[in-house]
């Protein structure tokens, strides 16, 4: 039975491959499939364009713009004939380079807690060291233990600058060369244009995945505009929607926003959309939300 109450549900996917792949965090594919059918029974599946419009109904948003969505995605929504909306971070299309929020998942994935935490500090100078004492649990990571959020809220508050060469050090003793590493964890500029033109949505989710919030206007303007540009470009269409990196923003990004035109943001979590949408502050729902 399809709903036709005036709800908007937007689903956030990150990884999704097969269960024998899995290293990381990931979704199997077979349980996106799932999910795919039952959320088809609850609702007609929409864009962020559609919601603009004012319709109501699911989206279905997969943020990082991972290989897996092009590989193990793309072709199940072409099948199914329904839309996907992407967040790839543009500096990896430009500079063939993992990004230090993915080299954070993949050694944290790889390593587990402990061991990350030990090399961490091996290599880490001493203001940048790891003390799980001394970090307090953030509330944005509630499905995850104790130890992990801790290691999460540290590595989200500090800035690139000096996570990445920390993070770089410990990426290559552990994975080798990055940009093989990053030809095979994120999609392409052609593999962008290819979704698109099956009728798939791309919006901005910066161009290297900061804390907005914590830049200033410029450089925020920078991070979000550079990446509109860019998407622009490979999709030919303009772009109107974002996710925020890490679901945080503050008023100037909103500010910017408006003057580059953009009229979607969506958060990281918070559940399902009812009522008067506040169309810069939609809330997303985790995948591990829908499974049960
Ligand atoms: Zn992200």
């Amino acid at each position: 039975m399809i709903r036709t109450q005036q709800e908007v549900l937007i689903v956030m996917y990150h990884f999704i491959r097969p269960k024998t792949e899995l290293p990381y965090t990931t979704l199997p594919v077979e349980n996106f499939r799932r999910q795919l059918k039952y959320l088809k029974m609850k609702y007609p599946i929409i864009t962020l364009g559609d919601v603009i419009d004012g319709k109501h109904g699911c989206v279905l948003t997969f943020d990082d713009g991972i290989k897996d969505h092009y590989t193990n995605v793309f072709p199940i929504l072409k099948k199914e004939e329904i839309p996907g909306v992407f967040f790839p971070m543009t500096a990896c299309l430009q500079h063939k380079n993992v990004l230090p929020v993915q080299k954070g998942q993949c050694l944290r994935a790889k390593l587990h807690n402990n061991e990350f935490v030990l090399q961490w500090n091996e290599i880490a100078p001493d203001e940048c060291k790891i003390d799980l004492s001394k970090i307090k649990e953030s509330l944005g990571y509630p499905d995850d233990d104790k130890k992990t959020n801790k290691i999460k809220t540290f590595l989200s508050k500090i800035p690139n600058e000096k996570k990445d060469p920390i993070l770089s050090i410990m990426f290559k003793t552990l994975f080798g060369k990055e940009s093989a590493f990053a030809k095979k964890l994120y999609m392409n500029s052609n593999e962008i244009k290819d979704m698109v033109n099956a009728g798939m949505e791309f919006g901005i989710h910066t161009h290297t995945h900061p804390c907005l919030r914590k830049l200033t206007e410029d450089s925020q303007r920078r991070e979000i505009e550079q990446s509109k540009r860019y998407l622009e470009r490979i999709t030919g269409k303009p772009v109107s929607s974002i996710a925020y990196p890490y679901g945080k923003y503050n008023p100037t990004t909103i500010k910017i926003l408006k003057l580059l035109g953009i009229k979607v943001g969506l958060k990281a979590k918070g559940g399902i959309n009812t009522g008067k949408l506040d169309l810069f502050r939609l809330k997303r729902c985790d995948t591990n939300k829908i499974e049960n």
